[in-house]
């Protein structure tokens, strides 16, 4: 199709283009309305005209490094470009392209042919609403928005929230089932909170946040199961306050019996809501309930002197002459007590290290390339020699992942369990002293 052809095309729609354009604004100045005004505390409802638009939208970057990006739905799409001042909307029923260049973006049509260039934004949306859009041969729903960085495409998915929890609950809860609904429903107002209370958390980045680890994995329809939507659905509106603000919802896999403060993990403020709490075993079918990891002497040496070169300072150590616990001077007393001090005497001096920041240095026995499960464990059969020193260590530990807040393993169990345990009993074991609230 030539160029001609494309806009002719388009021309036959041209009647429908002033409405669409007027929703797109709409839909666009309410979205910088709610995140600016959504607030710990308290959501924007918006106005009458914007009632139609489902609420609250999120807006999840999906890449920062792209430079170029194919978008198209299963009918066609509406395709809103900004340059400057000008603002105009093309319809088109095939996928189109955008390439980054000259720090901007161009938009191309199927056949790779440029309509438009210069562009500083482009929203594509699909014209049905219960369509989703293909974002590189991935489905999302709402709509995608594509802005020109430094140097790649940024592609941002803005969506309703709950839809949007419908991407992110399965990856981050692992596999469940139905009989699982109320772990689920816990997990789905965790993952709420945790959005909500971030909103604009970059600040002028047009995102709130990523689709990654460092916020929340997100992966769109592909990950979507029917009986996970409907737990998100049961669930929406619902979020976890603490004197009338959002919680830090933090999640592990599995605390291995206990959960512990904050401030006895990481060098954060205590929170009232995230204090150590008895998991009544509810997490010990995990594997990780309970292990061991037997070190020699060498390895762990050898993982002190990656740990501190990598750190800065090249650093061999030879020789470990001595490791112990010192949990004597805890951040705060505790049920769940991680170790908090982890020492070595070595030929190359003494090193210390602390809490969670255990896990990385030591690591595993089996496998370098994963952290120690948990820093809850205790050392036991050390062996050693005047000429060796350590030859040989076991910890026994327990749980797997932080251990502060909510154990996903343990919601699970109390969701299985035959006391009919609800997602309300699960959030207010884990965390202490919350409401649960509903706010839209
Ligand atoms: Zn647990």
């Amino acid at each position: 199709m030539t160029l001609s052809d494309f806009r002719h095309k388009l021309r036959g729609e041209f009647a429908r283009r002033a409405r669409l354009t007027a929703l797109t604004l709409l839909g666009a100045v309410f979205i910088t309305q709610f995140v600016t005004q959504c607030a710990p505390g308290g959501v924007s409802v918006g106005n009458r005209e914007a009632a139609h638009i489902q609420l609250p939208f999120v807006r999840v970057l999906l890449s920062d490094d792209a430079q170029s990006v194919t978008i198209g739905g299963l009918h066609s799409i509406a395709i809103e470009c900004v340059r400057g001042d000008e603002k105009f909307v093309y319809y088109s029923p095939r996928s189109i392209h955008a390439k980054f260049a000259h720090s901007s973006l161009s938009l191309l049509n199927s056949s790779g042919e440029e309509i438009e260039s210069g562009l500083d934004v482009i929203t594509i949306s699909s014209r049905s609403q219960r369509q989703p859009l293909l974002i590189d041969g991935n489905s999302y729903r709402g709509m995608a928005r594509l802005t020109a960085g430094d140097k790649a495409i940024i592609i941002t998915n803005i969506l309703n929230i709950d839809k949007y929890l419908m991407g992110v609950v399965p990856p981050e809860i692992g596999p469940v089932k139905l009989r699982d609904v109320e772990a689920i429903k816990a997990q789905a107002i965790s993952a709420r909170t945790y959005t909500m209370a971030h909103f604009g958390q970059y600040g002028g980045r047009s995102y709130d946040v990523t689709a990654e680890v460092s916020d929340q994995l997100y992966r769109g329809m592909r990950v979507e199961k029917d009986f996970i939507s409907e737990a998100v659905l049961a669930t929406a509106g619902e979020v976890i306050r603490y004197n009338g603000n959002f919680i830090k919802a933090y999640y592990h896999s599995t605390c291995g019996g206990r959960t512990d403060n904050i401030e006895n993990v990481w060098p954060k403020a205590p929170a009232p809501y995230l204090k150590g709490v008895d998991c009544h075993e509810s997490c010990s079918p995990s594997k990780y309930y309970n292990w061991q990891e037997t070190f020699t002497g060498k390895q762990l040496a050898k993982r002190l002197s990656d740990f501190e070169t990598a750190s800065g300072e090249i650093v061999t150590i030879g020789r470990i002459d001595s490791i112990y616990i010192d949990n004597s001077q805890p951040a705060s007393p505790s049920k769940g007590l991680r170790t908090q001090k982890l020492i070595f005497l070595t030929d190359a001096g003494r090193f210390v290290y602390v809490r969670d920041r255990i896990r990385w240095v030591v690591r595993r026995s089996s496998d370098k390339s994963k952290i120690l499960q948990s820093a809850y464990f205790t050392l036991s059969a050390i062996q050693q020699s005047p000429r060796d020193g350590v030859t040989s260590v076991t910890f026994s530990g327990h749980g797997y992942g932080h251990g502060v807040g909510l154990c996903q393993m343990g919601a699970l169990g109390m969701a299985r369990s035959k006391t009919n345990y609800t997602y309300q009993d699960i959030i207010k074991r884990y965390y202490t002293a919350v409401t649960i609230d509903k706010l839209y």
